[in-house]
């Protein structure tokens, strides 16, 4: 049994070993969402690509408006989308919107709500300023043409379809998606189209992972129900090592029929760790069996998703290509306080608004309706007993 710090650093330091597991692929640019770029987006052009007026306004010449009010000729108007064929010298002034080009000899713009205006003249109104450079985004200050827009390595979110798009990019390379297995054990179980008995489970823990896989830009293989006898265990295994990474629920805590390490060993596994001093998911373990990754996440619903989130992501974030990818914790303030046992770090569902956080009541790590009603989970290290209100905590999203 490690700590908490210390299941995390292997589990970093195998990841960090770890390259991207497929071949990257030219991809729609929608469809690379969640995937990881193999190549770099590149400026097509300057960004932006001439130097754009961010107001709706007038573009002239700073020094000119200062002049105490000088009035200014308006020489013509400019839209986004029209070629500047305009020049503005002194003492002028060209009408411009949003978006559009600054024409040359125009150092600022003066926006709309700024003025008093008079058919073709033009004075700034009392007590306004402006400033040379004022609502102007120079040409190429967002990004050089050529220069690195999106680094190799970027998993793929809404902002970067954007950038590639606005970049011509309508394909991209990113890398093939790891499949992962997920094994799911107990006699207990039944799926999930299944009418339980009284006694029985629905098996949710292999939805719960294959969500968390797919969000993670992976590929889930939900295999069969692996029941608690040897045998059948094992001949699941082998099928899920078919795969880039293994993922086994249930049957590792200290019971009878807990078989998942016993067979795991004899089939030739190292183990990495066996046990972490955590609450939910202690009896996590993670090791290699060949060249195949496995982790065995116990069994109770809310331990299986919290020790993916912990454990699984940077080392299936590797295998996607994405190295840095891990579990995101963030600061907030403790809405009112909360006594725990110490020893073992804890992660309790909990629901984060405004910056304030509070655990939501539970039945412990089997309740999976309170945690679907939190957003996020408030760790408590295992040496505190206590955490006040008002304290700054830290929380996993
Ligand atoms: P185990 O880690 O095998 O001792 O399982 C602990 C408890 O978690 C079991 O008693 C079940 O109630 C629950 N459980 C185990 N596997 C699953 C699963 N695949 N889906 C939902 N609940 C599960
Ligand atoms: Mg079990």
């Amino acid at each position: 049994m490690v700590s908490y710090a210390e299941a995390s650093r292997i589990v970093r330091e195998h990841a960090d070993r770890l390259v991207a597991r497929h071949a990257p692929q030219p991809t729609g640019l929608l469809d690379t969402l969640g995937r990881v770029l193999a190549e770099p987006v590149l400026a097509d052009r300057d960004q932006p690509p001439f130097p754009r007026s961010t107001r709706d306004g007038f573009a002239c010449r700073a020094a000119d408006v200062a002049a105490a009010g000088l009035p200014l000729e308006v020489i013509g108007s400019i839209r986004a989308g029209d070629p500047v064929v305009i020049e503005v010298s002194a003492g002028k002034a060209v009408e411009i919107m949003t978006g559009a080009p600054v024409p040359a000899g125009a150092d600022c713009v003066v926006m709309v709500e700024h003025v008093q205006r008079d058919r073709d003249t033009l004075r700034l109104s009392p007590g306004r300023s402006v400033q040379p450079g004022e609502n102007i985004v120079p040409m190429g200050a967002e990004a050089r043409a050529g220069a690195v827009i999106v680094p190799r390595g970027t998993r793929i979110s809404p902002a970067q379809v954007a950038v590639a798009a606005a970049c011509g990019s309508a394909e991209l390379s990113v890398f093939g998606r790891p499949r992962v297995a997920i094994v799911a054990t107990g006699d207990e179980l039944v799926e999930v189209s299944q009418q339980p008995q009284p006694h029985q489970i629905r098996n949710s823990n292999s939805y719960s992972l294959a969500a968390q896989i797919l969000a993670a830009g992976a590929e889930p293989v939900r295999l069969p129900i692996a029941r608690d006898e040897r045998g059948h265990l094992e001949g699941i295994i082998r099928r899920a090592l078919e795969t880039d990474l293994v993922l086994l629920s249930g049957g590792v805590s200290m019971g009878k029929y807990d078989l998942v390490e016993e067979v795991l060993l004899s089939l030739g596994a190292e183990f990495f760790f066996t046990g972490a001093m955590i609450q939910p998911g202690k009896p996590v373990v993670f090791g290699r069996l060949g060249k195949h990754y496995f982790f065995g996440l116990p069994g109770n619903p809310v331990s299986t998703m919290v020790t993916f989130s912990l454990f699984v992501e940077p080392v299936l974030g590797a295998l996607c290509g994405d190295s840095g990818r891990g579990p995101r914790f963030a600061q907030a303030r403790l809405a009112s306080e909360v006594q725990v046992k110490t020893g073992l770090t804890r992660f309790l569902p909990a629901w984060l608004v405004d910056g304030n956080v509070e655990p939501v009541s539970w039945q412990g790590s089997g309740d999976l309706a309170s945690t679907s009603r939190s957003n996020c989970f408030l760790v408590v290290p295992p040496d505190q007993p206590l955490l006040g209100a008002g304290e700054t905590v830290t929380i996993l999203l």
